[in-house]
């Protein structure tokens, strides 16, 4: 049985049996990582993009593609659901390689149709190690004639704070490319602010825990306005995510942060109906 070799090889040889009791999710995310690895050969994955709107024009200015999991028994499954057990199994590594290749692809598609918007891609920790991600990252832009400025690649604050030499010579590469960097998730991290001098980035996303309450708690309205007037005082563009409420949309607009992404304006869409609900189709 897979499940059970498995079992035992998590365990460090010593073999674990089905028992009363045993830990129903660690058998479950056992399952779900043998099914991993198969998800890719099969065609599992899909893309979906949620909208990035400049609420003073109205605009869609973007797209962050969020990765999908159709599973064949499961059917959808969200991210957080399988990319810890990527990042642990290295698997992210040819997920995200697919990840980029799949949205530039897309990206090209709809400059082909006369849309040119930026694409946000998230990169894992794991991802940003590998020396390759470079060459992957200029193969898909080579392969699919995207410009290199439409693509922007994600980072965490914990993807960038280990290995500082290493992690400068990625970024720089990255830059060299013509790529951008966002800091995704920002402040809650665990690096200090020094890096933000150091380092060739774009874009500071807020991390919606901060947006959420920002209207009802005077500690997150804080912070939201002073990572805004950070991004602002470094020169850096400033997103906010999350965003649900027209309370929060007027908040941001008042400390000048209109670039928001957020269920407000849409959810995630596939790309057929990205299309639908936002370029306008010439038949
Ligand atoms: P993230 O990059 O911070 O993405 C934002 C998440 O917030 C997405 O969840 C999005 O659907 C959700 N979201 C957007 N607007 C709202 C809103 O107004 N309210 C609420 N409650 N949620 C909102 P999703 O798609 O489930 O992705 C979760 C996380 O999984 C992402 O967080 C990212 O860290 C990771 N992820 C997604 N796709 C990829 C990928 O292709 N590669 C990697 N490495 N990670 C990915
Ligand atoms: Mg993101
Ligand atoms: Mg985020
Ligand atoms: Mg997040």
């Amino acid at each position: 049985d897979t499940a059970m070799y498995k079992a035992k090889e998590l365990s460090g040889g010593n073999c674990q049996f089905y028992e009363q009791g045993m830990d129903v999710r660690t058998l479950d995310s056992v399952r779900l990582e043998n099914d991993l690895y198969k998800a890719l050969e099969n065609n599992e994955f899909v893309l979906y993009f949620q909208p990035q709107m400049d609420v003073r024009t109205k605009q869609i200015f973007g797209v962050e593609a969020l990765i999908r999991w159709n599973h064949p028994v499961r059917g959808m499954v969200p991210p957080l659901d399988f990319i810890g057990i990527a990042e642990e199994t290295g698997l992210i590594v040819p997920i995200g390689e697919w990840v980029i290749k799949t949205a530039c692809t897309q990206l090209k598609h709809w400059r082909d149709l006369g849309y040119s918007i930026k694409m946000s891609v998230n990169i894992a920790a794991q991802q940003f190690k590998q020396r390759d991600l470079i060459s992957v990252v200029s193969c898909a832009l080579e392969e699919t004639g995207v410009p290199a400025d439409l693509l922007e690649l994600e980072l965490t604050e914990n993807a960038i704070i280990q290995n500082t030499d290493m992690t400068i010579n990625m970024m720089k590469q990255l830059k060299s490319l013509g790529v951008k960097i966002a800091i995704d998730d920002f402040g809650t991290g665990y690096s200090s602010l020094g890096y933000l001098k150091n380092f060739p980035i774009d874009t500071l996303k807020i991390d919606q825990t901060f947006v959420r309450d920002v209207t009802g708690d005077s500690n997150n309205a804080a912070i939201t306005d002073t990572i805004i007037t950070l991004a602002q005082n470094l020169k850096l563009d400033v997103i906010a995510e999350g965003v649900e409420t027209e309370e929060q949309i007027e908040f941001l607009l008042s400390k000048d942060c209109h670039y928001m992404q957020g269920y407000h304006f849409s959810r995630p869409l596939t790309a057929a109906d990205l299309q639908k609900q936002y370029f306008i189709m010439q038949s």
